[in-house]
């Protein structure tokens, strides 16, 4: 049985046969508006609300949790029916909420710097997984509203391009969410960019840069070989001229590698032509990469001198560093980093 949010109002209401008809919208009403379990829709009786939660079991078993930033950033590891595991996370801050999901468990794509790709590919996630890590982020921040989802966790968004499309339409649909609340971040698969611009979805694209040279990109994303900054380049443009709709570029500073003062102009150059957004982040230690993010004092600078040179540029902060939620560093290791013992012990 596919994951309950895999359904569309008719086939629930299909699937619900005989009852009435407000059943369906009260199921409906249940697990998207509330983002309640099933087991918990009280409107509904508790002979089919069981009969419910039994055909359909929550496709996520919590393995781990964690918190850090006093409670505001929470970190899930979901074991799925397969025995794959899968991080999720969520960050509040006074104005939002925001959940950051997987969208592969392990990603094929092999950035060096990025803990997920250090630990390779093991399959797609499908819409109910995805769909069900939003919603269970949902209903953990209750009695806030979840505010924002960001494709962002562990996965490359674009490679599993039919559940992205799948899940931003149904959030879209479903819950109300606009493009400002939804942000697909990819390393740069130029044709799916392409193919998502003419989707008309409503989302925000954010490309994973990190160097604008080719020679430095092939190093750190070496998807980079494959379709070059040339390449994604056309692919910004045709998202640009498609959905008229702002792209940023995220950079994740590396002590010495693409901090430096021609890095940060081949950045202004390249970001100029598509007023693209910047995000730095400074870099997240990974137990594979041994080289160290950028100082902050560095960070400062280099944000400084994007601004003069006209780039739009904010610094993300690094939300749950203490407990490997941070960007690039979801492997969903349950147990303490064995990798990186084994480095030290070197
Ligand atoms: N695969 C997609 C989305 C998941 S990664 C992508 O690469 O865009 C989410 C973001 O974290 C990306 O911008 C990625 O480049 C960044 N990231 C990966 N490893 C990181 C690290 N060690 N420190 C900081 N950011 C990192
Ligand atoms: Fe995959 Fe993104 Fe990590 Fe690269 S940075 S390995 S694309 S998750």
């Amino acid at each position: 049985m596919p994951s309950i949010y895999e359904l569309d109002p008719a086939a629930l209401a299909a699937h619900l046969g005989d009852e009435p008809r407000y059943r369906a919208e009260q199921v409906w009403r249940g697990l998207w508006d509330e983002g309640l379990a099933l087991g918990d829709i009280t409107t509904v009786p508790t002979g089919l609300r069981r009969r419910l939660a039994e055909e359909f079991p929550s496709a996520l078993e919590v393995a781990n949790d964690v918190a850090s930033d006093l409670g505001a950033t929470r970190k899930w590891v979901f074991r799925l029916h397969d025995g794959a595991t899968i991080e999720t996370v969520l960050m509040s801050y006074a104005d939002r909420v925001t959940v950051c999901v997987s969208s592969q468990a392990g990603c094929a794509m092999g950035c060096t710097f990025c803990a997920t790709g250090q630990a390779g590919f093991t399959r797609h996630l499908s819409v109910g997984e995805v769909v069900e890590q939003v919603m269970f982020a949902a209903r953990y921040a209750a009695p806030r509203r979840l505010s924002n989802v960001v494709f962002m966790g562990m996965g490359e968004p674009l490679a599993n391009y039919r559940v992205t499309v799948g899940v931003v339409r149904r959030l879209h649909e479903y819950r109300a969410m606009s493009a400002r609340h939804l942000t697909v971040s990819t390393v740069g698969v130029a044709p799916a960019i392409e193919r998502l611009a003419d989707e008309g979805l409503p989302l925000t694209l954010a490309v994973s840069l990190h160097a604008a040279n080719n020679e430095t990109r092939d190093e750190l994303v070496p998807l980079n070989r494959r379709y070059p900054l040339e390449r994604l380049y056309a692919a910004c443009e045709r998202w640009l001229a498609t959905t008229s709709r702002r792209l940023s570029f995220e950079w994740a500073l590396i002590d010495g590698v693409n901090d430096t003062d021609r890095a940060m102009h081949e950045l202004a150059d390249y970001a100029a032509g598509l007023r693209a957004h910047v995000n730095l982040i400074p870099l997240n230690p990974t137990p594979g990469y041994l080289v160290r993010g950028t100082r902050s004092s560095r960070v400062h600078e280099f944000r400084l001198g994007l601004e003069e040179l006209g780039v739009n540029v904010t610094v993300r902060n690094t939300r749950g560093r203490s407990i490997d939620a941070a960007c690039g560093q979801l492997a969903a290791v349950t147990n303490a980093h064995p990798t990186r013992v084994t480095l030290r012990a070197r």
